[in-house]
């Protein structure tokens, strides 16, 4: 169950923050995956990647000049979790990237991020009870406009090493400009920490936010929120439609599953966490019950799909699997 809120007016937008959205009007935006370039460049780079893909009607673009006025912006709230919503853009823009917001006890967090923003989800963003501490992105389809984001809402944007080649804002990047490079784990605040485990992108990530150490939230809920920890994973790790199951996809949109070598590291960096609920950045993609059993439960399911178990750190073929086949053949 959700709670939808529209943003279809701002009260007061500091003006640094209108200067950012108008300085940055006319940037090219990715019409196919919403990522923003510092300038005009002929090809998209993540689309042309085979993780993404050029649509059969050729390359095109727009601009936040276009966007803006042209979509309609909501949050949409988790009636399980009131301090969890996310952020829809309507019509859906790129690869329909659905930010999500946390509010903590500690401060505000915006987990990946989207082409489109206006001086109405500035001014919702802004506003909120707890203030915003940090953007986190999990991976390159998340980029987006998140330089733009960044300065306008004047919050940290930490982005992972290990995919800094694709940040398409690179030459532009300013002294000023909060962005945090990071590798292995990042704190982000009391609580809240993103945490590499590569796969889909050497540099994908998981935000892990620890709710057991939150007090209450001040405006009670009908029922008592969960207090378990609980992962946002994006593409990293996949939910499934079922919302019981996960996945693990290295190109989504090309149907190419996740190398399992990858598969059992994921499994090994995140299995050390306490969690039970885990949800990708995708609507309603939620698993609310025994995410860490279901994670180990799914891992075993992929590996024996591709003909393997895990012995440990290693993979060892499954008995009757091509796998074993091969290698019997190369002994
Ligand atoms: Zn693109
Ligand atoms: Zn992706």
């Amino acid at each position: 169950m959700t709670t939808q809120l529209q943003l279809d007016s701002h009260g007061s937008v500091p003006s640094h923050a209108l200067d950012v959205l108008q300085d940055d009007a006319l940037l090219p935006i990715c019409k196919a995956c919403g990522t923003q370039y510092s300038a005009p460049t002929p090809t998209c780079p993540i689309c042309e990647d085979p993780r993404q893909f050029v649509p059969a009607s050729g390359q095109a673009w727009t601009n936040l000049a276009e966007l803006g006025p042209s979509r309609t912006v909501s949050i949409v709230r988790d009636d399980e979790d009131v301090r969890i919503s996310s952020i829809n853009v309507d019509p859906p823009v790129g690869i329909n990237q659905t930010p999500f917001i946390l509010e903590t006890a500690g401060g505000s967090y915006i987990w990946d991020c989207a082409a489109t923003i206006n001086p109405a989800l500035v001014g919702y963003l802004l506003g909120l009870k707890q203030p915003l501490k940090a953007i986190a992105i999990s991976h390159p389809h998340f980029f987006a406009s998140s330089l733009t984001w960044s300065r306008a809402l004047r919050v940290p944007l930490y982005l992972c090493e290990a995919d800094n080649r694709w940040f398409q804002r690179l030459s532009d990047i300013r002294p000023e400009d909060k962005v945090e490079w990071w590798s292995g784990e990042a704190i982000l605040g009391q609580g809240v920490k993103v945490v590499q485990c590569g796969g889909h992108f050497p540099g994908s990530c998981i935000l892990y936010w620890d709710r057991l150490q939150e007090p209450p939230p001040a405006e009670l809920p009908t029922k008592p929120v969960p207090v378990s920890g609980i992962i946002f994973t994006a593409d990293t790790i996949m939910v499934q439609p079922t919302q019981t199951k996960f996945t693990f996809i290295w190109s989504a949109p090309n149907m190419i599953p996740l190398d399992p070598r990858a598969v059992l590291k994921i499994l090994k960096v995140v299995d050390h966490l306490p969690f039970a609920q885990a949800t990708s950045t995708w609507p309603n993609r939620f698993v609310r019950e025994d995410a860490k059993k279901v994670l180990q439960d799914s891992v075993r399911a992929h590996l024996a799909a591709c003909g393997w178990a895990a012995e440990g750190d290693q993979l060892v073929p499954l008995e009757g699997s091509v796998q074993e086949g091969v290698l019997a053949g190369a002994d």
